[in-house]
């Protein structure tokens, strides 16, 4: 394999890491590709304010569209692209795919502000943030429209050039959000010194927490955290209307989940929307012709 000048100029790869065996390095072979070729998609989950209802937030994750295995998820893909240092190609792909939609979005009076996710291994990168700021320039979007995921397994490494990194994107405008929060075996201390706006509680805390009290202790005192700090709380993997009550009980902020929307592409979140704004608009009718 030849390395290869993407679309932004940047080489996409240099090597092949032949280690895996014949599967994965067809896969590997295929993903070079896809990364050039427009066959990654982006689709996109809202993450809904559980006391309003209103979506003003929708997160970007990724698939990839494979000519013959059909639509794959971000398991089946994204540790081979970090196996073979190809993150930031990925991020690029990602990063201006959701930028082009916030764009679109935005020119139609509906401005959602979309987080993408980042790997660990993409935010060792110092250059990062001016190249995020240069793409949302060159779009001439406002940062707010953008929002940035992070782990806490990011946040093990190096501290003090996470700090650096997580503030200048921040300084631009662009909210941070903590992902998979309560799961990354990382000391709580780094609420205290970094800069972050959101906490995005893992799912694997929302999933128990109907029946059992210590699950659902462990989340209420988690938004009470949360809240404490002036953090959001963004409750991830709301399945169930059930979940989405008790959530709203806990003063939890945002709930994201398959109750809600799954990821889907974007013009059927456009239609997911406005079927959202219909429901509205009627319920509101119906109080309003409710004899007193
Ligand atoms: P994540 O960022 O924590 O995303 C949430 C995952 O939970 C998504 O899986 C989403 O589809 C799923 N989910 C949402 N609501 C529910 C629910 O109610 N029930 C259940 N069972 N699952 C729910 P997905 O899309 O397969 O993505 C998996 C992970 O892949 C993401 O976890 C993220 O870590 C990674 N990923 C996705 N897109 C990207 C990307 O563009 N770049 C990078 N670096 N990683 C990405
Ligand atoms: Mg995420
Ligand atoms: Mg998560
Ligand atoms: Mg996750």
């Amino acid at each position: 394999y030849k390395a290869k000048t993407g679309r932004s100029g940047h080489h996409v790869y240099d090597s092949v890491d032949d280690s895996h065996g014949e599967i994965r390095l067809r896969t590997l072979a295929e993903l070079r590709l896809a990364l050039t070729d427009e066959q990654l998609v982006v689709h996109y989950q809202p993450k809904v304010d559980l006391a309003t209802g209103a979506v003003q937030d929708v997160e970007a994750l990724v698939r990839w569209n494979h000519p013959e295995r059909g639509l794959l998820l971000p398991d089946q893909f994204v540790p081979i692209i970090e196996e073979a240092g190809l993150m930031h190609a990925l991020t690029q792909v990602v990063l201006r795919q959701a930028l082009d939609q916030a764009v679109l979005w935005h020119a139609q009076g509906r401005p959602l502000t979309i987080a993408v996710n980042l790997s660990a291994s993409s935010l060792v990168d110092t250059e990062l943030p001016d190249r995020i700021g240069a793409m949302i320039s060159a779009r001439g979007l406002p940062a707010s429209l953008l929002a940035l995921e992070i782990t806490e397994e990011f946040l093990l490494n190096d501290r003090d050039r996470a700090r650096g990194i997580l503030t200048r994107l921040r300084e631009q405008g662009i909210r941070i959000s903590v992902d998979d929060f309560g799961t990354g075996y990382s000391s709580l201390s780094y609420l205290r010194d970094l800069p972050i706006d959101e906490l995005k509680l893992d799912q694997s805390f929302v999933f128990p927490m109907a029946g059992d009290e210590r699950a659902a202790t462990l989340v209420s005192s988690a938004i009470a955290l949360a809240h404490s700090l002036g953090l959001r709380m963004v409750a991830e993997g709301v399945d169930s209307g059930a979940a989405y009550d008790q959530l709203l009980g806990y003063g939890c902020d945002f709930a994201q989940g398959f109750h809600l929307s799954r990821p889907v592409p974007a013009a059927e979140l456009d239609a997911w929307l406005a079927d959202r704004r219909v429901a509205d608009a009627e319920s509101t009718l119906l109080l309003a012709a409710e004899p007193a």
